[in-house]
Parts: structure tokens; C-alpha cells; sequence
């Protein structure tokens, strides 16, 4: 059979893609995403509890299509993207990881491990999450265990860096001082990619002693530390010890899977496309994270899902 539309990834942009596809009452939609369930950056990256903030990275949007979207929790995110799921009657796909989009006359054929699935149009919103960036230096093997992109493996009763002054690693800091002892390094000497929530929070434990903020240092290289943890060395000269380090430094452009679906790039390896987020192929387009260099937001992504959609629905009419 082929699909009206075929969405790749269950991410924030994934699922309102989903929605407005159905609004705008394209017969058959497939979700296709590679983990167990919908929403896997928001399960593996949020902490439990964690605050949700429609204006993050200090983005304002005004919401442009069909789904709604409210400051929360990651619970409440998670619970209101899963009633949409269910509401709209989306056929999901799930544990399937697409491996490229091609197309072929006309029609696209979406390759995955066992099978293919055809669409006359299909979306990647695939975030950038699945490689979360990683830092210039090499990290030994030894302490690899030790050395994370979220919270989950922090057993408490520990001395924890947290690497990023963004919002994720201001978010990671805070919470992670309930049970351990925690220092923020971050390269600037002032939060330039926090909100004003986090901005305000993180200044307001650092006064409070409740963790410690290095401003303006940059780590030279780590090395397994000779008793247990890992050894920072700071550019300044001066090293450290830890149980943990987690970077949180955001995530790469999935470059890989543009070139296995043949969409053009330019010279720093970020994906062309239209103002309505169509690819240089025609009927491919992109949605959420993937768009950006440094990350996007929940809201972003539900813009684009509106956007992608209209202009689809446009060109089908315009082709009757
Ligand atoms: C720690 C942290 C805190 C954040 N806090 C906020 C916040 O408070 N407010 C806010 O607005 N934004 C926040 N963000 C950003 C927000 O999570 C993203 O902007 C949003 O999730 C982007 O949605 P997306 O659908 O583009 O991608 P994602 O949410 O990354 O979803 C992509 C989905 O695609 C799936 N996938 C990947 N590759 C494949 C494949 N090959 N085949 C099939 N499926 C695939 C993934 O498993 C995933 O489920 C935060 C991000 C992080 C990391």
C-alpha cells in the first residue's frame, strides 16, 4: 500500500505532524519511530519531574496550527502527547529505525531493517539526539560508564561536573544537588543560553552554596582518575576529581541518514530546504530539531508540523 504520508520519528514534532495531517484529513498517515514508544529525547534526556517551559532557549513562539501546547512537567508532556497519540487514532510504528527515505518515481520508498513502507510525501523528524554531541577530546574507554549525556545513571551520594551552560545542563545541575554534590562548568563567564527560569535558579543555588558554578573555564582533556572516578584538567591549569561528568552540550545534525537519503547540504553539513521545510527532493521534508544547528524547542516543532503540512496539502491541491 502507499501511504498518504509517512512521519519518521514520535518526537514532539513527529506527533503534530501526525495531528495535523489527520486535521487536514490525509487518509493514511504511518508513524515510524525506533524506540518502544513515542517522545524517546524526552524520556532518556528529561529528568523525572523535570520542569517543561513552552519559551525555552528564550525562543517565544506563537503557536500557529491545531496542537496546543502549556509550560508542565516532563510527566505532563509525556501524558498529553500520549492522549493526542490516542485521540487522533495515529497509526504508530514502533522499534522500527528507518534507515533512509528514497525516491522512487515519484513514489518514496521508507527503508527499514526488515521491510519497506511506501508514501507519496514523507517527513523526517528525527531530532538531533540520537548523537548527542560529544566533547573534542578523547574520552578513555576505562570510564566510559562514568561519563554521560543525561541523569539516569546517577546512583546519589556523589560528586558530579555537569558540562553546559544551557538550559538541560542548568536543569541537570539543579536537580541533581538533592542527593549529590554538584559543580556547573560552563565556558562563558555569564548564562548566555539559559532562560531567565534557569538563569535565576542556577545564580540563586550558587549563592546558596547548594552547588558550585565555574564560569569561564574550558577542560583541557579527562583521564581515569588513579583510585575511582574521573580527572578533570582545566585549561587554567588546575585538575579535579569526580564520581561523574555529564555533558550536557546538546546534540549533532544526523548527517548520515541526509546522505543516504540524498538531500542536499551545504558546505557545513546542514540540510537545504524551503521556507515550508521542504528538502531539495521534492515531497521530502523536514520537521523539529533536525533543522537546527543548536537545537530547537517543543513549540518550534509543532510550528513546523503545521507549516510542512499546509504546504502539502496546498501542492496536492494545486495538482488536481
Ligand atoms: C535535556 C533537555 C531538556 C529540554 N527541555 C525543553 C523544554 O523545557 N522545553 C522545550 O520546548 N524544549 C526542551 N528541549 C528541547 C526539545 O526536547 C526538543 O526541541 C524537541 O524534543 C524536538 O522534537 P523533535 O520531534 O524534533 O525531536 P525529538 O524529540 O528528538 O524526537 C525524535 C524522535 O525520533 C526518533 N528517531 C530518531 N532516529 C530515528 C530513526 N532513524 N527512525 C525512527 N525514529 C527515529 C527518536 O527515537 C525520537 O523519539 C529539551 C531538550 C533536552 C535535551
Amino acid at each position: 500500500m502507499t501511504y498518504d504520508l509517512i512521519i519518521v520519528g514520535g518526537g514532539p514534532g513527529g506527533i503534530a505532524s501526525a495531528v495535523e495531517a489527520y486535521i487536514f484529513k490525509l487518509k493514511n498517515i504511518l508513524l515510524i519511530e525506533k524506540g518502544d514508544n513515542h517522545s524517546q529525547t524526552i524520556r532518556m534526556y528529561y529528568k523525572d519531574s523535570k520542569r517543561v517551559d513552552k519559551v525555552y532557549r528564550k525562543q517565544e513562539i506563537d503557536l500557529k496550527g491545531n496542537v496546543a501546547f502549556f509550560d508542565g512537567t516532563k510527566e505532563s508532556t509525556l501524558d498529553y502527547f500520549e492522549e493526542i497519540i490516542d485521540n487522533e487514532v495515529i497509526n504508530t510504528l514502533y522499534n522500527t529505525e528507518v534507515e533512509r527515505v528514497l525516491k522512487e518515481n515519484d513514489i518514496f520508498k521508507v527503508v527499514t531493517p526488515n521491510d519497506a513502507f511506501y508514501a507519496k510525501n514523507v517527513i523526517i523528524s528525527i531530532g538531533r539526539m540520537g548523537r548527542p554531541n560529544k566533547p573534542s577530546y578523547k574520552i578513555p574507554n576505562s570510564i566510559r560508564k562514568i561519563i554521560n549525556h543525561n541523569a539516569y545513571d546517577c546512583r546519589g551520594n556523589e560528586k558530579i561536573l555537569v558540562v553546559g551552560g544551557g538550559d538541560s545542563g542548568v536543569e541537570y545541575a539543579c536537580q541533581l544537588t538533592t542527593e549529590n554534590n554538584v559543580t556547573l562548568s560552563i565556558r562563558e563567564d555569564r548564562f548566555v543560553d539559559a532562560n531567565e527560569i534557569n538563569e535565576e535558579m542556577i545564580v540563586r543555588y550558587d549563592q546558596e552554596e547548594r552547588l558550585r558554578v565555574r564560569y569561564g573555564v574550558d577542560i583541557e582533556y579527562i583521564e581515569k582518575a588513579e583510585e575511582k572516578g574521573v580527572k578533570v584538567h582545566y585549561k587554567n591549569g588546575y585538575d579535579t576529581i569526580y564520581d561523574r561528568t555529564i555533558y550536557a552540550i546538546g546534540g549533532t545534525t544526523p548527517v548520515d541518514f541526509l546522505t543516504r537519503s540524498n538531500i542536499e547540504m551545504d558546505e557545513n553539513k546542514r540540510p537545504l530546504y524551503s521556507e515550508n521545510y521542504e528538502t531539495s527532493v521534492k515531497g521530502l521534508y523536514l520537521a523539529g530539531d533536525i533543522i537546527y544547528e543548536k537545537g530547537g524547542s517543543i513549540a518550534m516543532a509543532i510550528n513546523h508540523a503545521y507549516d510542512v503540512l499546509a504546504d502539502i496539502v496546498n501542492k496536492n491541491n494545486t495538482d488536481q
